[in-house]
């Protein structure tokens, strides 16, 4: 069976850009492929952060996967830093990754802006990342398109490593190669940037009602409609988008006909998006109120986990090692 790998940073809450762009694909793939999801906390580390605030983030993270229908019994989800072989392939993919691949990356060049101080951890992102996918031997990685440039490097230094140490026989690692979603990139609700984590422009996948609609009143839309009856575009509407990803087919070419007529005004069309929004996430915080209610049997699965993928991630540096003559 091909195997899927994906992580996801306990850096904030689970928000509908990762939902949309990576997570439910996961949901979906769980039982079509060897599947591995990892809460990739070392990757989390390379910003100031509060000791107590990331043990509890994990364990948030670990129940919003679970609530959006991650199932352990389908797949392995495990804590990055429970199986401590990923950082020591990421060491070893030190001496093959590209230096100047890595300074190329527009996530290094973003994130190191915002640093005063930028730590040598945020260049070397895609290193580690590369380790977590190819322990494993993944073929291929729901993400979203943020991520395709990393995947790129994944492949990159999956090829120098086999043409250095497997020059002949079947290459050792595969080429992972990205899974894409509709919904590879959803913007924050500002319309500036993409939604991410980090900058606090996200719709928490668990947030209250009230507060996703909160965020939603004021939302930006297509600026060509200044008053009520200045006819859009709906494929320039943030709001447009998100309703093909959460509304059914029919409401969305309803949505397309009113906003390009100036039937409806952006606010009604928004409360039609929460309406759909509602259908979807509501299940998804009920089941989450569940699996919060039973910590135990959460730190039980992310266990289970854990021993399952360091079964396959030993074996992977034992091979590794053998290979580049390293004792
Ligand atoms: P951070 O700001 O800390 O980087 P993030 O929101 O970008 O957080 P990640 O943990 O880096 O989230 O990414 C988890 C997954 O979600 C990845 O597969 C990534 O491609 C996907 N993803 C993140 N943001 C978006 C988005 N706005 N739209 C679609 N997919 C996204
Ligand atoms: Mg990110």
């Amino acid at each position: 069976m091909p195997k899927i790998f994906s992580g996801i940073q306990p850096s904030g809450e689970l928000h509908i850009g990762n939902y949309l762009g990576a997570v439910k694909n996961w949901v979906a793939l769980q039982r079509q492929y060897e599947s591995f999801f990892c809460i990739v906390d070392y990757h989390a580390i390379t910003v100031p952060y509060d000791a107590a605030d990331l043990r509890q983030r994990t364990r948030d993270m670990a129940i919003s996967l679970l609530a959006s229908g991650i199932d352990p019994s389908a797949c392995t989800l495990f804590v990055q830093s429970m199986v401590p072989e990923h950082t020591e392939l990421a060491w070893i993919f030190n001496s093959v990754a590209p230096l100047g691949e890595l300074e190329r990356q527009t996530q290094f060049k973003e994130k190191a802006q915002r640093q005063e101080s930028v730590v040598v951890g945020i260049l070397t992102y895609p290193v580690l990342q590369a380790a977590d996918i190819l322990l494993y031997k993944a073929d291929m990685v729901p993400v979203g398109e943020d991520q395709v440039q990393h995947l790129e490097l994944s492949r990159e230094i999956a090829r120098k490593w086999n043409v250095r140490f497997t020059p002949d026989g079947e290459p050792f690692f595969p080429e992972p190669k990205p899974l894409l979603t509709p919904t590879r990139r959803v913007m924050g609700l500002d319309g500036q940037a993409k939604m991410s984590k980090s900058l606090g422009n996200t719709v928490g996948l668990l947030e209250d009602p009230k507060d996703i609609w909160e965020k939603l009143r004021p939302a930006v839309t297509d600026p060509k409609r200044v008053r009520r009856t200045d006819p859009g575009t709906p494929e320039v509407c943030n709001i447009y988008h998100l309703h093909k990803a959460f509304s059914p087919a029919a409401t969305v070419e309803h949505v397309a006909v009113q906003c390009s007529t100036a039937g409806w005004g952006c606010i009604d069309c928004k409360k039609v998006l929460f309406e759909s929004m509602e259908v979807e996430l509501k299940p998804i915080r009920e089941r989450a109120g569940e699996v919060r209610s039973d910590p135990k049997r959460v730190d039980e699965k992310l266990a289970e986990g854990a021993a399952r993928a360091q079964g396959i991630a030993t074996e992977t540096i034992r091979e590794v090692k053998q290979h580049m003559g390293l004792t």
